[in-house]
């Protein structure tokens, strides 16, 4: 079931090594480790999507972090936390790059968990997936943004995509890779959401991602859901993730945890969600560290420090970090230190990543000031 964990607490660990304390039923510690790290290892990319965050290109930008950084990074997020983080390669389109095999396989012989979120290119084959397997890839994510190509292809930008990624994701489940399925939830793909959701149930999926599109990138605010049908959209999200036996999970939209535990009001609270900068942290392809890709402001580079110190040590990140540096009514809300509201959305919206989320009624209310 995928329901919103049940535990509350971000309080520190009292020293404990982190995997220690986990072991034992406490809440991880996100101030000192992030629990997935996204790395755009390449902005080139053949589709054109609609809302793309990264604004893909083409071709390869030859500033892009070289062989010997990428080894860098590596090490550092092998050793650099107390338990390493899941490492997600992203792009643009990863298959860009003509040294991916041999980044895969430096990040597996460190002993780190990879995830692989191409583009579906001719690049990208059976045999691709197959070799990603032999070399110890845990696990795929694809894009799909409806049930069906008229929806997927004209988001994708290309025909014929979302054939080709039906049948990529049943070969992927029948070597034996997890299956993680990306949505883009926006004005014109919502409609389509519960058939959508049928689509990732058939196909096997170990893990749905509903991204609530963030106007950033290429994306337009007027693509971004409203705070009332985001709501409505979530509390629907909510109960179909508890018949499915897979997670299912609200990127860009953190009240997602609010939404769903309203729903087991006697249950045990929840424990606060992975966001920007707690439990997340991105490397755009230049290296520049960043809370999210949807939130494109950097706390330092792996040009000049490691990951592990900017995450820890970056204003920027201790900020987002820190429930009481809200502001607006994400600021003054109940549920700041669990939900704490999209960062990413305020940043684009308003031009403060402290502000409150405006894709969220609460946040749009009148509130007093919390204390404590
Ligand atoms: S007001 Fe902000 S912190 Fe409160 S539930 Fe909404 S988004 Fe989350």
């Amino acid at each position: 079931m995928a329901r919103a964990s049940s535990r509350t607490g971000t309080q520190p660990v009292g020293g404990m090594p982190v995997a220690a304390a986990e072991a034992r039923g406490e809440a991880p510690d996100w101030t000192r480790r992030p629990h997935v790290v996204t790395w755009e290892v390449t902005r080139a990319c053949q589709l054109h999507c609609r809302h793309c965050r990264a604004r893909a290109i083409r071709r390869r930008d030859p500033a892009e972090l070289s062989a010997v950084e990428v080894q860098a990074v590596l090490d550092d997020l092998a050793h650099g936390f107390e338990r390493p983080p899941v490492v997600v390669l992203t792009g643009g389109d990863p298959l860009e790059r003509d040294d991916l095999d041999a980044i895969i396989g430096a990040a597996v012989t460190r002993g780190l968990a990879v995830s692989i979120a191409p583009s579906v290119t001719p690049r990208l084959s059976a045999d691709v997936l197959r070799r990603w397997r032999a070399l110890g890839v845990v696990s795929v994510a694809l894009s799909l943004d409806g049930a069906g190509p008229e929806v997927h292809d004209r988001f994708r930008g290309v025909a014929g995509t979302f054939v080709r990624t039906m049948e990529l994701a049943q070969t992927a489940v029948g070597l034996g890779l997890r299956l993680q399925i990306n949505t883009s939830v926006a004005t014109d793909t919502v409609g389509g959401l519960a058939a959508t959701g049928a689509r990732v149930l058939e196909l096997g999926a170990t893990s749905w991602e509903c991204f609530f599109v963030i106007p950033t990138g290429r994306a337009r605010p007027q693509d971004c859901l409203a705070a009332p049908e985001l709501e409505r959209t979530l509390g629907w999200l909510a109960a179909w993730a508890e018949r499915v036996a897979f997670r299912v999970t609200a990127v860009g939209a953190p009240q997602f945890v609010r939404v769903a535990t309203a729903r087991h009001p006697t249950a045990e609270p929840a424990r606060p969600i992975v966001r920007e900068a707690r439990g997340f942290a991105f490397i755009d392809h230049r290296g520049a560290v960043m809370p999210s890709g949807y939130l494109p402001v950097a706390g330092g580079s792996v040009r000049r420090q490691p990951l592990s110190t900017v995450y820890r040590d970056a204003e920027l990140f201790r900020a987002l970090r820190d429930p009481g540096r809200l502001r607006g009514g994400c600021g003054g809300c109940v549920y700041r230190e669990l939900c704490g509201g999209s960062r990413a959305r305020a940043y684009a919206l308003t031009g403060d990543w402290l502000a409150a989320d405006p894709g969220c009624p609460l946040a749009l209310e009148p509130v007093e000031p919390a204390r404590g």
